[in-house]
């Protein structure tokens, strides 16, 4: 089957800048036009379908159509009041109702919720909320964020800034000054010989401690790391290192914020990742999963300490937008979380996210070329290797993950290999992370479709 869209067979669709989709290439290959969705699966306008292995971009939690119930609720609130805003001194229904639940059920004693459209501008709130808690309390030269290595937080300038990942600074006049970024918690391909997950965590936490002490405690404000990186392909903290990291913050006054824009709400098999983490976040975002992708919307929670700073500081936060708690995307995440509850989701990802742990390591485990499996619930990574022992790379001139990614797409599925940059190397990996509805025959697809590919364009390379 050849469902590969084609300059000749798509639609012009030249007016559309495509963001990480070079515009030279744009003439060559058309892009799959989507009209409309079917569960886990996207049909493209000439009926081709796609089963989408990474939910859109992770947030499509429910699949692509919406249900019934979530539906109803976006209608009936665009009728009674289709926009309101929380701008000066406002709220609606909706607006509450979904802040008091999400204070509700935040891992950690949060004060005050504020609702934005997307998780960059979730993280870009979360960096002026630092800034305005250390100026309040008297520190207004502790400025310096601190990202990860390969940390992803979002498109926007602040929110790219903190974002360990060059590439996406290369074109533009960034990152921002005050951005710094530490080490990457990445056991498999960083930890030395015989060292521990708890050892290599306390290396972390003395590279963050030394970073710090390099740049000057007075001068740093917040940390920011998502609880599993999908940068890198679904890094997951090794254990004690949140605790550790935490432990370091809290010495020298420096925040947590804690980036659960791809984790919340579920996609881990918990309601938040950070959950299982023994650590306290100052400030946490959150994103795709709580509109499941069917309304634009973002939360920053923050705790007491942060909300009393801005009590004691000007007592007002400049920092708003037109669209901000739009009280239908308040309601649909509000129905959103309900279907989550009654439908016992998250039980279904940690059941659904076991069974493909086991497809995975029982397909993968043993592959020459698969360095290593891992993730949480249902959001994994598979990172590829050109060998096992020395974990070596295939050079970056192969694009292997660019050939895997197209080969699936020509098996009608929609998948983000990516090669990302491993300790200065170009490597490949592919992230999983489907709809919390998948079934176990289209975890089976998935597993068929990604081996047959990989195997398919690895020969190639082989040969
Ligand atoms: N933070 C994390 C961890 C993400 O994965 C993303 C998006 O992929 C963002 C922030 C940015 O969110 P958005 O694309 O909604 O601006």
């Amino acid at each position: 089957m050849n469902i590969m869209p084609n300059s000749a067979a798509a639609r012009d669709v030249a007016y559309y800048i495509h963001p990480q989709t070079n515009l030279r290439r744009h003439a060559e290959v058309g892009p799959v036009i989507v009209s409309h969705g079917d569960g886990v699966f996207i049909v493209d306008e000439n009926g081709n379908r796609y089963m989408e292995t990474v939910a859109g971009l992770w947030c499509a939690a429910l699949g692509f159509s919406a249900n019934e119930r979530i539906a109803k609720v976006a209608y009936d609130q665009m009728r009674k009041l289709g926009y309101y805003h929380t701008y000066r001194h406002t709220a609606h229904e909706s607006s509450i109702d979904l802040a008091e639940k999400l204070i509700q059920l935040a891992p950690v004693p949060m004060s005050k919720v504020l609702f934005q459209c997307s998780g960059s501008e979730a993280n870009d709130t979360a960096v002026k909320l630092a800034w305005y808690y250390q100026a309040a309390m008297g520190r207004p030269e502790k400025i310096k964020i601190i990202g990860r290595e390969r940390g992803y937080h979002g498109s926007t300038i602040a929110a790219v800034s903190v974002s360990g990942k060059p590439d996406m600074h290369a074109d533009f006049a960034l990152p921002l000054p005050m951005m710094r970024h530490t080490e990457y918690p990445h056991y498999y391909r960083r930890h030395t010989e015989g060292e521990s997950e708890e050892e290599f965590s306390t290396r972390m936490a003395d590279a963050l401690e030394s970073l710090i002490l390099a740049e000057g405690p007075d001068t740093v404000a917040a940390f920011f790391a998502e609880p599993v990186m999908a940068a890198g392909g679904a890094i997951v903290p090794p254990k004690t290192y949140f605790a550790k990291m935490q432990a370091v913050l809290k010495k020298y006054d420096v925040l947590f914020i804690a980036d659960e824009v791809m984790c919340g709400i579920g996609r881990t098999g918990h309601l938040f990742a950070m959950e299982v983490e023994d650590a306290c976040p100052d400030i946490i975002t959150i994103a795709k999963g709580l509109g499941a992708g069917y309304q634009p919307i973002s939360s920053v929670m923050a705790s007491e300490k942060i909300i009393d700073a801005i009590k004691q500081g000007s007592g007002t936060l400049w920092n708003g937008h037109t669209y901000m708690s739009h009280a239908i995307a308040c309601a649909g995440a509000l129905a959103v979380l309900k279907v989550i509850e009654q439908d016992q989701l998250l039980t279904r990802v940690r059941t659904q996210g076991a069974k493909f742990k086991k497809m995975l390591e029982d397909n993968f485990a043993d592959h020459p070329n698969i360095g290593d499996i891992r993730g949480r619930g249902l959001f994994w990574g598979l990172e590829i290797v050109a060998d096992k022992d020395t974990k070596e790379p295939f050079p970056a001139n192969y694009n292997l993950a660019g050939k895997i990614k197209a080969d699936i797409l020509e098996n009608g599925m929609l998948s983000y290999p990516s090669q990302g940059c491993v300790d200065g190397i170009r490597g490949d990996h592919i992230l999983l992370a489907p709809p919390y509805t998948i079934t176990d025959d289209e975890l089976v697809i998935i597993i068929e479709t990604v081996k047959k590919c990989l195997n398919n364009q690895l020969s190639k390379v082989n040969s």
